[in-house]
């Protein structure tokens, strides 16, 4: 089978340093996405904003969403976006949103730092490659049943269409479990792709297990496996969010989170445990 190339440590041996308006994620740097699956309104993303700074490096938040029903939320679209920016320069933080279509790259490209290319679109081609043929950098999550080279040959896809500014995100995987759990968070993936290339991996442990109380140990796990950061689902009211309220955590929550994740993070590099490319 013909293989990946320019993702590849054989073909770069240091690691990728992606910049996202002024956070590094990869190589000695972390990174903490946070905020809501989706944004619903100016007052909502305005106080997750607002709860997170200081404690996330990055702000999320879904404007074109990709839901399992027709029926549920879809995002607010450009609306979303425009609230998006605008809470992110309210706080001072660069923001990342999905795109869905290769048909509107452009336009969520003109709103926000960096693409997000979401689990159910990894393998869509055409969508890599456009986002490949522009400058802003990419959030790659993996296929919900992709293979480690299957998540590699689509970060591939990116790369090859000229854009090297691509984070990779573990966000669970699908097996025969289901429940509890809405999937499996698959952290060996993070040492497995460590080694394998030198793009910067993160992980989220929302979509991952689906379940808010699950996301500060599985976060502890994926810094300890090596992973150089995290996405978070953070919901000011979680019980009437429009999507993923269950595996959202509380803003206060999240800053006490990410105090204990910096902690551990210290604590890793003394041991240089957390920087290290596993060999697998
Ligand atoms: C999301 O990040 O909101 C999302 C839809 O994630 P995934 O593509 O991993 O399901
Ligand atoms: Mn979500």
């Amino acid at each position: 089978m013909e293989s990946f190339h320019l993702v590849s440590r054989e073909y770069k041996p240091e690691d990728t340093v992606v910049t996202v308006g002024e956070v590094k994620i990869g190589g000695g740097h972390r990174a903490y996405i946070a905020g809501p699956c989706s944004v619903e309104d100016e007052k909502q993303i305005r106080e997750i904003a607002e709860g997170i700074k200081g404690a996330a490096h990055i702000l999320r938040g879904g404007a074109f969403k990709p839901r399992t029903s027709p029926y549920s939320f879809q995002g607010l679209g450009e609306a979303g976006l425009r609230l998006l920016k605008e809470a992110g320069q309210q706080v001072g933080l660069p923001v990342v949103t999905e795109v869905v279509s290769e048909q509107e790259v452009e336009l969520v490209a003109g709103y926000v730092d960096m693409l997000q290319i979401g689990a159910r679109n990894m393998q869509n081609y055409a969508l890599l490659k456009k986002v490949g043929a522009q400058s802003k950098p990419v959030l790659l999550k993996r296929g919900l049943a992709a293979t480690i080279e299957e998540f590699l040959l689509s970060a591939e896809y990116i790369l090859a269409a000229g854009n090297s500014q691509v984070v990779l995100c573990e966000r669970g995987i699908r097996t025969f479990s289901g429940s509890p759990t809405r999937n499996t968070l698959d952290l060996s993936a993070v040492p497995i792709l460590r080694h394998l290339t030198h793009l910067p991996v993160i992980v989220d442990p929302s979509h991952g297990t689906g379940l808010w109380n699950l996301v500060e140990p599985l976060s502890k796990a994926a810094l300890a496996a090596g992973a150089h950061g995290l996405m978070i689902e953070v919901h000011n009211h979680p019980q009437e969010a429009l999507s993923d309220g269950p595996q959202s955590l509380k803003p206060e929550k999240f800053r006490m989170l990410a105090g204990e994740l910096n902690a551990l993070a210290q604590f890793l590099d003394e041991q240089s445990a957390g920087g290290k490319a596993w060999k697998v």
